[in-house]
């Protein structure tokens, strides 16, 4: 196997009838999913996509996109997996810059984006998935395509997909990874987490993401089953996991919250469950604590970016629990923590500095971007990865923060992480972020902007006395100011540039 595009042909010879993937309207073998994404590249290449152009995709989590995707690599195309919850003025800004030939989507979409070509000369094709819409060709008819499907060999160092970040510090970057990278990450998450084709997965994790990646390609490399929702419901997930006998349930931080929190859970049958995985977001120790409590299942924690096609640190299954750490780095991927002020420097075992990481899985480049590319990637292939973590003596890795989000006060680096963490226990916060102010003297301030509990009240005062006995003199907030709610990214990020932005005079 040279990239992910082989995966599905390679299944399909070993776990031919059995079922891949499992959406709210239809369930497809390997045979099936493989044989159909064959169809679909010969469609795309009958449509004169050739290979090495982008080819994205823009809808929710349907069968469609995995044929979608599937489908574009063997076309030899270099596939843009785009977050769906995008405005149109953000999908307008990522098909122009990564230069798509083609655009997958859903009918409901599929008007919005036949609107957005006649600004993108290079978008000669919109596929829509569903019912027919004008200027669009319907996805049964590209797969009746007659056409022989292309013979196409990935050459492994070369892109094989544009992912772009999320955006929570920014505009979104486009990572292009390469088949080798995207491979390898399935391969590897697969093996850290054990999966093998017992594995029945329930997740809604959006496939563009690359956690949602890993998930859904490193259980078809295993052999696995696939169940995917197209949006997350708590309740929703939960039958899903009784009625399927699933093993493994994959979420960002929210999910779980919001499992632990659904009526329905009283009830939920998860004894099938052998573990669970979470990352995207610092997750609070208590909701993994009570999330293991209930399922019976371990929690895995683990920690990846785009940049680096998936996953760069996790827990390996039945390693012994740790929580609060995101895991080691897994097998052939280098990581260190480098010094704030001396990239070649390693910072001392327990003090923070910049995750940074090398290795196969680490992206090309940015697409049409090489001033970022030389700021994020050094001559010698470590990649900085904007994250501030510690290490210990075993090689387990914490996140303490994002380094654009560290606020300089009196000369000390403060991480709002911290801050938020201490001040999201008091019993009147229901939400908290924490960004700096401008000060004269200090040169910033720590201002923590909270939402209040339903009903609660406390009073800055009150909150600064809090945090008092919990954090460092210089660590504690200066400022607090009461908001009705926080900005944050389509993936349910905060975004704590914006809220700077929002509340700064
Ligand atoms: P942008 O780069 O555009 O600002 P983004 O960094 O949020 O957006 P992604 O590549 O989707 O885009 O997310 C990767 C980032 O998510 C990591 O750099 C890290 O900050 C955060 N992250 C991922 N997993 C974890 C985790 N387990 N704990 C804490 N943070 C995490
Ligand atoms: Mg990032």
């Amino acid at each position: 196997m040279r990239g992910p595009g082989d995966i599905l042909r390679v299944a399909a010879t070993r776990f031919g009838d059995k079922s891949a993937l499992v959406t709210a309207t239809r369930t497809l073998t390997f045979s099936e999913l493989d044989e159909l994404s064959q169809r679909f590249a010969a469609g795309l290449a009958g449509r004169g996509v050739r290979p090495g152009q982008p080819v994205s995709l823009y809808a929710q989590n349907r069968w469609e996109w995995i044929v979608a995707y599937h489908g574009a690599l063997r076309a030899g195309a270099v596939v843009n997996p785009v977050n769906v919850m995008l405005t149109a003025e953000e999908l307008a800004f990522v098909l122009q810059d990564c230069g798509a030939a083609a655009v997958c989507t859903s009918a409901e979409q599929a008007g919005r984006v036949v609107e957005l070509t006649r600004h993108l000369p290079a978008l000669h094709t919109v596929v829509s998935f569903g019912g027919p819409v004008e200027g669009a060709l319907a996805f049964d008819e590209l797969l009746a395509s007659t056409g022989p499907a292309p013979e196409i060999t990935p050459v492994p160092e070369e892109p094989c997909t544009i992912g772009y970040t999320s955006g929570t510090t920014g505009h979104p970057k486009g990572a292009v990874q390469s088949h080798r990278a995207v491979l390898l990450n399935c391969a590897l998450t697969a093996t850290m987490h054990g999966r093998t084709e017992h594995d029945i997965v329930v997740t809604a994790l959006p496939a563009p993401h690359v956690y949602g990646n890993v998930a859904i390609n490193g259980t078809f490399l295993a052999g696995g089953t696939v169940v995917l929702m197209e949006r997350f419901a708590p309740a929703d997930a939960l039958r899903l996991i009784g009625e399927h006998g699933a093993t493994l349930f994959e979420g960002v931080p929210a999910m779980y919250s919001m499992l632990l929190a659904a009526p329905e859970l009283d009830t939920a049958d998860l004894c099938s469950l052998t573990r669970c995985t979470v990352g995207g977001q610092t997750i609070p120790t208590s909701t993994i604590e009570r999330w293991q409590e209930r399922s019976g299942a371990p929690l895995i924690e683990l920690w990846g970016m785009t940049e680096i096609s998936g996953l760069g640190t996790t827990h390996a299954l039945h390693a012994p629990p740790l929580p609060g750490s995101i895991g080691v780095s897994l097998p052939g991927v280098e990581i260190r923590i480098a010094d704030l002020d001396d990239v070649r420097r390693d910072a001392p075992h327990g003090e923070p500095g910049e995750l940074m990481v090398r290795g196969p899985i680490v992206m090309l480049g940015y697409h049409n971007n090489p001033e970022a590319t030389a700021r994020t990637i050094e001559p010698d292939g470590w990649l900085h990865t904007g994250d501030i973590a510690t290490m210990d003596e075993t090689g387990h890795v914490f996140v303490v923060d994002r380094r654009k989000d560290m606020i300089i006060t009196g000369g000390y680096n403060v991480y709002p992480a911290e801050i938020e963490r201490v001040v999201a226990a008091h019993p009147a916060v229901a939400l908290v972020a924490v960004g700096p102010v401008p000060d004269d003297v200090k040169g910033e301030l720590a201002c923590a902007y909270v939402v209040l509990a339903q009903g609660a009240s406390v009073t800055e005062e009150e909150l600064i006395a809090y945090t008092a006995p919990r954090l460092a003199a210089y660590k504690r907030p200066r400022l607090v100011r009461f908001v009705d709610a926080l900005p944050t990214t389509s993936t349910g990020k905060l975004m704590r540039r914006e809220l700077i932005k929002q509340f700064t005079p």
